[in-house]
């Protein structure tokens, strides 16, 4: 009794008394002497403060263990109010304490998750760990990008299941029993990055094995690779013509003497032809190769300039051409549009744009270049009453030496490298160039310039 927490000791007290009350209640009653019945009331008594006593013991261990068991379901600050037992409030004190300990500790590891979280999304290397039997266990978000897991529930699933890029699989096998770290490029299919460098090595700190791969994207890389390589084989290509026929014609000269001034002046008529292709070539190569230049922006001039005064300049440069072709040339740009520009690249890129309207229209018709304010962008836009490009054609109009027709192309003195120019010059001023062919006919190239120039980085 006296371990008892003051209220129940109290309540034991007062059953107790009540049991003796009782006893002599019915001894005053029955006329039974008081001392036998006093000792059988004292005894029940006894007895029945026993049983209460166990039964609020077990009361109490029982709303502890509820207690419990809702913290340990997840509800961390579940609670009860005081209780007025001694020992249960000193118990309930002592699972708060350990309560706001583990809260505590809760929140810091959260804390650490998130730190590591951001650290692991920062880093543009994906990131893969798979278990011993290649099991996903976790990826960060470039991963996921790379390997086209976003809307995929991965964790805890075979990587073979989840991911079908046979080569990725090889290097995972391999890397989970080799004792070196490897490293492998792998080609992708139908994922976000086409080609992967993977590092793979054992999962360290970790006691049931494991993979940790580590993705590069170089899909831009070898992309970029591929298009040097194609512009270097392009290049060549385009210059041997002219100068096999230069070299053949001045050869051949040489041989036959000058006896025959007709032949003399055809054969100089090919090799001035010939002359003006490998220039104009090599004036377009340097060009770009200047565009090309990583900030590029920072060794230009850049002026507020009247877009239609650029025009006009371009236009004066082309008038032979068009008067040869009896084409006429409207420019109704108005003479308040202004932009940033660098002029005479920006009356090269006109140029360029103009040159091909007239090369590719029917003689005798109309060229239009028109101005406007789009979205706080200047646009210039270049339409002609050609035949147009089909739709096909459009994606790649841009690209370096791509023509539609490479035959018409080089009759009409083409190099192929006049619309890659206009795209790059766009792209120096921090804007773009886009084509477009009407229901109606003809071809519209656009030029988007923003007015304030902005400085970009790498280019
Ligand atoms: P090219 O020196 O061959 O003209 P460009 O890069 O200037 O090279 O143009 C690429 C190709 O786009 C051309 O070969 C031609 O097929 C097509 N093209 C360009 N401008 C026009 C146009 N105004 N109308 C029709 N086709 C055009």
């Amino acid at each position: 009794m006296a371990r008892l927490a003051d209220g129940t000791r109290w309540r034991s007290h007062r059953i107790a008394a009540a049991a003796a009350f009782v006893a002599l209640t019915v001894c005053a009653v029955g006329g039974i002497g008081p001392a036998p019945l006093l000792i059988t009331g004292m005894a029940a008594s006894a007895g029945l403060c026993a049983w209460i006593t166990r039964r609020m013991e077990r009361e109490r261990v029982q709303t502890l263990y509820a207690l419990l068991a809702r913290i340990g379901d997840g509800e961390l600050g579940a609670s009860l109010p005081d209780s007025a037992h001694e020992g249960t409030l000193r118990l309930q004190r002592g699972i708060a304490r350990a309560q706001r300990g583990y809260a505590e500790a809760l929140a810091r590891a959260e804390m650490e998750r998130d730190d590591l979280q951001t650290l692991l999304s920062a880093i543009q290397t994906g990131l893969v760990a798979l278990d011993g039997q290649l099991r996903i266990r976790s990826a960060n978000e470039i991963a996921e990008r790379m390997l086209g897991l976003q809307t995929i529930d991965y964790r805890g699933r075979l990587l073979a299941e989840v991911i079908r890029q046979p080569e990725l699989l090889a290097v995972a096998e391999r890397a989970a029993i080799s004792p070196e770290p490897i490293t492998a490029e792998v080609r992708l299919t139908g994922a976000g990055a086409e080609s992967l460098m993977v590092a793979g090595e054992p999962l360290s700190g970790s006691s049931s094995g494991g993979v940790l791969l580590a993705l590069d994207d170089v899909t831009r890389l070898r992309r970029l690779e591929n298009v040097r390589a194609d512009f270097a084989a392009n290049v060549s290509h385009e210059l041997r013509t002219p100068i096999t026929n230069i070299k053949g014609y001045v050869e051949t000269l040489l041989d036959i003497g000058t006896d025959d001034p007709e032949q003399v002046r055809h054969f100089l008529g090919v090799i001035h032809r010939s002359t003006i292709r490998l220039s104009t070539l090599i004036e377009d190569i340097l060009l770009l190769a200047f565009l090309d230049q990583p900030r590029v922006s920072t060794h230009l001039d850049f002026e507020q300039t009247s877009l239609r005064s650029v025009i006009e300049d371009a236009c004066s440069q082309v008038t032979l051409m068009a008067q040869a072709r009896r084409m006429t040339i409207h420019n109704v740009v108005p003479p308040d549009l202004h932009a940033t520009v660098n002029p005479s690249l920006l009356s090269q890129a006109v140029l360029n744009l103009l040159s091909n309207a007239l090369k590719y229209s029917p003689e005798g018709t109309t060229v239009e270049i028109r101005g406007e304010l789009s979205n706080g962008f200047a646009e210039v836009a270049v339409r002609d009453e050609g035949p147009g490009v089909a739709a096909e054609h459009l994606p790649r109009l841009f690209e370096r030496f791509y023509r539609v027709d490479a035959a018409r192309s080089r009759e009409v003195g083409g190099t192929g490298l006049g619309l890659a120019i206009v795209k790059h010059i766009a792209m120096v001023h921090g804007g773009s160039a886009s084509v477009d062919c009407p229901r109606v006919g003809g071809t519209v190239f656009t030029l988007r310039l923003p007015r304030g120039f902005r400085q970009l980085n790498g280019i």
